[in-house]
């Protein structure tokens, strides 16, 4: 049986990774490929705490841009996230997997309203915890929410699961002499403006000691890989 490196970790998913070739809506066959893995991680004894995007619905400056007032269009970005986050809970069950959607908004006919303490007792008894509506506030990203959920519950590491392989020194899909970093530290990413997160998640990681895992979920067994320790996509902490 592998070791595990980290027993108690926040895994964020973009949710245009659940649309797989459709980048819209969700492709069930992508969903039930990831849940293997987190239920293999499960298996193992991990704690896992799971932020989803909604990027597969609804971003809300993207899709909103100047047709909504941002607070509108962020809302609907982050109801996006709730429903992503009650398709995987489902399909968690599915496999076998307990699971619980927390989210940040009051939703009680869909979820329980996020407690950090909710969230640890959860998590404790083995039950893969979502945390759904990032933040709760517009003008934030669900990076950030998972950031301060994975700050919050005390993670061990987040994970931060994309479409690309890890950092690079500019975009490896416009730039072929771009460059892909093992490690980094957050005051590197910040200065050199990489393309990881957003600031204000880079930041907050930061301020918290949050070592950051990126790496690509093209390969959903990534996720086991970087669970039993082995250094695949980039990681950014202290030094
Ligand atoms: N959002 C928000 N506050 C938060 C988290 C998310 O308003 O704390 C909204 C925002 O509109 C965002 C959308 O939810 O664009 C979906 O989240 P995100 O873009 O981070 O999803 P991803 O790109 O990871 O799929």
């Amino acid at each position: 049986m592998p070791t595990i490196k980290y027993k108690r970790i926040l895994l964020k998913i973009s949710g245009e990774a659940l649309a797989g070739e459709a980048h819209r809506g969700l492709d069930f066959a992508v969903i039930h490929e990831v849940c293997e893995v987190i239920k293999q991680c499960h298996d193992l004894g991990v704690q896992i705490g799971l932020v989803i995007g909604g990027g597969n619905f609804w971003r809300g400056v993207k899709d909103g841009a100047d047709k909504m007032q941002r607070s509108h269009g962020d809302a609907m970005g982050m109801l996006a996230t709730l429903m992503n986050a009650i398709a995987v809970a489902d399909a968690l069950e599915k496999h076998g997997v307990p699971a619980r959607v927390l989210s940040a908004v009051e939703a009680p006919k869909f979820s329980e309203y996020f407690t950090r303490d909710a969230a640890d007792r959860y998590l404790n008894q083995g039950i893969v915890t979502l945390f759904a509506c990032g933040t709760g506030s517009p003008y934030f990203s669900t990076d950030t929410g998972a950031v301060l959920r994975g700050v919050e519950i005390e993670a061990d590491a987040i994970l931060l699961a994309k479409n690309v392989d890890g950092i690079y020194s500019a975009d490896p899909n416009v730039d072929p002499a771009a460059v892909k970093f093992d490690t980094l530290t957050y005051d590197e990413v910040l200065a050199r403006h990489l393309k990881a997160t957003d600031t204000t998640a880079m930041t907050l990681a930061m301020d918290n000691h949050m070592k950051l895992v990126c790496f690509a979920l093209k390969e959903p067994s990534n996720i086991l890989r970087v669970v039993c320790g082995e250094k695949i996509g980039t990681i950014v902490k202290e030094d």
